[in-house]
């Protein structure tokens, strides 16, 4: 999700800004002022009660102010993103967005500040007044509201500087001049967003082939931890040999190990658009440790699927794999076959029912036909793709 608060001082030109923003980036857009107006115009009680303030060009109080954004917030959970214009004003009200954006399990992308001086913001807003009929827009109002925004507004740019999300552009200049240098932020943003898709599954379910074929069509790059160290093993690294070892004494490889593959996955990676996780986290131990992993690159989880495959099918498929040339070394015994069901079973379900307490996991029926799978999966990935847009 983008969600994006534009800041400035009255007519800094918030408004003209926004009808750009939001029809490009498809956001939902939030006017704590205009909101104010239309309860005023139904006759609401939140209406009545900031009605004398918003005339006197004084700041409603943060209580109505946060019911009404509360109520549009969450009157609007399939929205792709918000813009926020003229909130937050104050620096309470800088805290309730960031409570609002976690209880939406998403954050603000940035906080776009419109610098201009005092007077020619003076000067715009009686302009706008001669035709907006608005009655906060004439000569005493406007210095009331901006003596406002010096007051209580401006401290809450600290808020935004210290969080790493404050940015600036020049107000003055032309409306385009000022579009495209807030849209060069957003696409900078977005350059650094990575798509990361969990995938689950049993051992057979297809995860294997279907994750490859994803990440090639999606630009994302596929992460598969067991293919890492046969990897490792075949170029004869040291990590190989250490593998190999443990291997052949039948015990698990370390996390440390795996977490030095993935590590060096993602630093590698530059300009990918995310990565398809397989066989990764295989443990609680290992949710916690691709957490840490994502955030070092400021990023997270951000679809989590698991590929349901009835267990009869499951056997059969993975009988029948071992009785061609696509074997894997754990395909060839029945007994090694069931000790990889059972430990997917008893160490993996449990991580995904911990996700899902968090995160929706979502389930795709793994039966049917290669193609068939693969259009499900690829649904879920393409509507995770847009929604990051
Ligand atoms: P605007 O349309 O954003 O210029 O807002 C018009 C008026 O509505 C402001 O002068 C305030 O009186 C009130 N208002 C709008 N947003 C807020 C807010 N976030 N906090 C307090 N008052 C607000």
């Amino acid at each position: 999700m983008l969600n994006i608060a534009l800041f400035g001082p009255p007519g800094a030109g918030k408004g003209t800004q926004s009808e750009f923003l939001i029809k490009k980036y498809n956001l939902f857009y939030i006017s704590t002022g205009g909101l104010l107006r239309k309860e005023i115009a139904n006759g609401t009680r939140l209406g009545l009660e900031a009605q004398s303030i918003i005339a006197a060009g004084g700041l409603v109080s943060d209580e109505i102010i946060v019911q009404i954004i509360e109520n549009t917030i969450t009157g609007n959970p399939t929205a792709h993103g918000f813009l926020f214009d003229g909130f937050p004003r104050t620096y309470v009200q800088a805290y309730i967005l960031e409570g609002l954006m976690l209880k939406l399990n998403t954050s603000l992308t940035c906080l776009i500040s419109l610098d201009v001086p005092e007077e020619e913001s003076v000067c715009r807003l009686l302009r706008r007044g001669a035709t907006s009929g608005r009655s906060d827009d004439s000569d005493a109002v406007i210095r009331n509201r901006l003596r406002e925004y010096k007051q209580k507004t401006l401290p809450v740019l600290q808020f935004f500087k210290d969080r790493g999300l404050y940015r600036e552009v020049d107000g003055t200049l032309p409306i385009d001049a000022v579009g495209e240098r807030i849209d060069a932020f957003l696409t900078d943003e977005l350059r650094k967003r990575l798509f990361n898709v969990v995938l689950f599954g049993y051992p057979g379910s297809g995860r294997g082939s279907q994750g490859r074929a994803l990440a090639k069509t999606h630009g994302l790059e596929y992460v598969a931890t067991g293919t890492m160290l046969d990897e490792e093993i075949r170029r004869g690294t040291e990590i190989g040999k250490r593998v190999t070892a443990l291997y052949e004494s039948g015990e698990l490889v370390p996390d440390e190990i795996v977490v030095q593959l993935i590590e060096q996955r993602l630093a590698a990676s530059n300009g990918v658009k995310g990565f398809i996780f397989k066989g990764y986290p295989r443990t609680h131990v290992q949710s916690y440790i691709l957490d840490a992993l994502l955030k070092k690159h400021e990023s997270s989880i951000s679809r989590i699927i698991e590929l349901e495959v009835p267990m009869l099918e499951l056997i059969a498929r993975l009988d029948a794999r071992s009785k061609t040339p696509r074997s894997m070394p754990y395909d060839s015994s029945t007994a090694k076959i069931v000790r990889r069901l059972q430990d997917h079973e008893t160490k993996t379900l449990p991580v995904i029912a911990k996700y899902s307490q968090r995160h929706e996991v979502v389930r795709i029926d793994g039966t049917g036909t290669f193609d068939d799978v693969y259009s499900r999966l690829s649904a879920v990935v393409e509507d995770g793709l847009r929604r990051l847009r």
